[in-house]
């Protein structure tokens, strides 16, 4: 018997993600971002439920090669472009489109022999400083690429810092559409918060028309994989999102704890009346964090409950008090989707740890079987 742990991709939930992402930007087209393993899902085993996408987007060209494996002969996008002069002749090879953010690309570019002219994306750093041209220094790149008979079409492309929070996107994009006003070419500007919470062409084009910038494509990740990008302001089903992953494990043993006795490695819970608890099969070495805390959401037999003390290598620890009918071999949801149709969000575990779904989603552990569900 394997241990019974066990990750589930569900097909529907990132098909229905999907078209949610193309409500948010009617007019776009939709790259589906499979960076890091499609956020840890695996580039395989979501290629069914995204394949109505666009076009794919990731980093790594071993992803890219994945991609075209499976028989897409759409756009692929790198979005942080090549790394080194070799990789650009497997963008000849394999047709992919490329990011271009720094000036040593575009050397790369100058001197790569090809027959065939490359599409780029054209990076502009409007505010966030992690890639791209400054906006001085952006239309000068877009010149010489232009120049470039490696090159055949330039799009244009900047990342937003603050889509998901109070600061906004209205500093970057009044940058972005004043550099690029009268350049020729597609433009992409939003991930899944700025999708979802900002309509670029509209926001703007309602207060100054000259801000107004074509979204041709958007850049949807966390929300296809059913996170909220900006939770807890607002949680997956408040954006018609649904969890694209569910990671559940079962019960392997039970005790009966009197008041006083403490759980786990360090005694960090002790407890104040007589209570029953479960452990479970997911420990830190699955993808669990180590660093949850006592309190930490669970759904056990599809009923919130929470972990006790901490989480050690292989098993965590659960409170079975509000689940009286639990026991060996009950189902334990760590997150996603329980048999009974109740569902616990990545982002509320993610939060009781201090971070985000993304990290969670991203951190499943190999060893944990992963079954694709229609
Ligand atoms: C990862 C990434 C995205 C997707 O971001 P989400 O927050 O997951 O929607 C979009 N654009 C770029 C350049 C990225 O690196």
């Amino acid at each position: 018997m394997p241990r019974p742990i066990q990750a589930t991709i569900h097909t529907e939930a990132l098909r229905h993600n999907l078209a949610r992402a193309r409500l948010a930007a009617p007019d776009a087209k939709v790259w589906a971002i499979v960076k890091a393993n499609a956020y840890g899902h695996g580039i395989e085993r979501v290629f069914e439920g995204l394949r109505g996408a666009d076009g794919f987007a990731l980093l790594d060209l071993e992803e890219a090669q994945r991609v075209r494996a499976l028989g897409w002969r759409g756009p692929v996008l790198l979005l942080e472009g090549v790394f080194e002069p070799r990789d650009l002749e497997l963008c000849s090879r394999l047709e992919l489109w490329h990011t271009v953010h720094c000036n040593e690309q575009i050397d790369m570019l100058a001197s790569h022999k090809t027959k065939v002219a490359q599409r780029v994306f054209l990076k502009m750093n409007s505010g966030m400083n992690r890639l791209g041209f400054t906006p001085q220094r952006y239309r000068a790149a877009w010149t010489r690429l232009n120049a470039l008979p490696q090159v055949d079409e330039i799009s244009l492309m900047t990342h937003f810092s603050d889509a998901d929070g109070a600061r906004g996107v209205a500093e970057q994009m009044a940058v972005f559409a004043a550099i690029t006003r009268d350049l020729p070419g597609e433009r992409t500007l939003s991930n899944s918060a700025a999708t979802l919470r900002h309509n670029l062409t509209t926001a703007a084009a309602s207060n100054a028309p000259e801000l107004q910038v074509a979204c041709d494509w958007v850049r949807p990740g966390i929300a296809i994989y059913g996170s909220a990008p900006d939770f807890p302001e607002h949680r997956a089903s408040d954006w018609d999102l649904q969890p694209s992953m569910t990671l559940a494990a079962k019960i392997i043993a039970t005790q009966d704890l009197v008041a006083g006795a403490t759980v786990g490695y360090g005694s960090t819970f002790t407890a104040e009346k007589p209570m029953r608890i479960g452990v479970v099969a997911c420990g830190y070495a699955d993808g669990y964090p180590r660093l949850c805390p006592t309190g930490t959401p669970v759904l056990v037999n599809g009923v919130r409950s929470r972990t006790l003390g901490r989480v050690s290598m292989d098993m965590l620890a659960v409170d079975l008090t509000a689940v009286a009918d639990a026991g060996f071999g009950s189902e334990v949801t760590l997150w996603g989707r329980a048999a009974n149709g109740a569902t616990l969000d990545i982002d509320a575990v993610a939060q009781s740890v201090g971070t985000v779904g993304y990290e969670l989603m991203c951190a499943l552990a190999a060893r944990v079987p992963v079954v694709v569900q229609d």
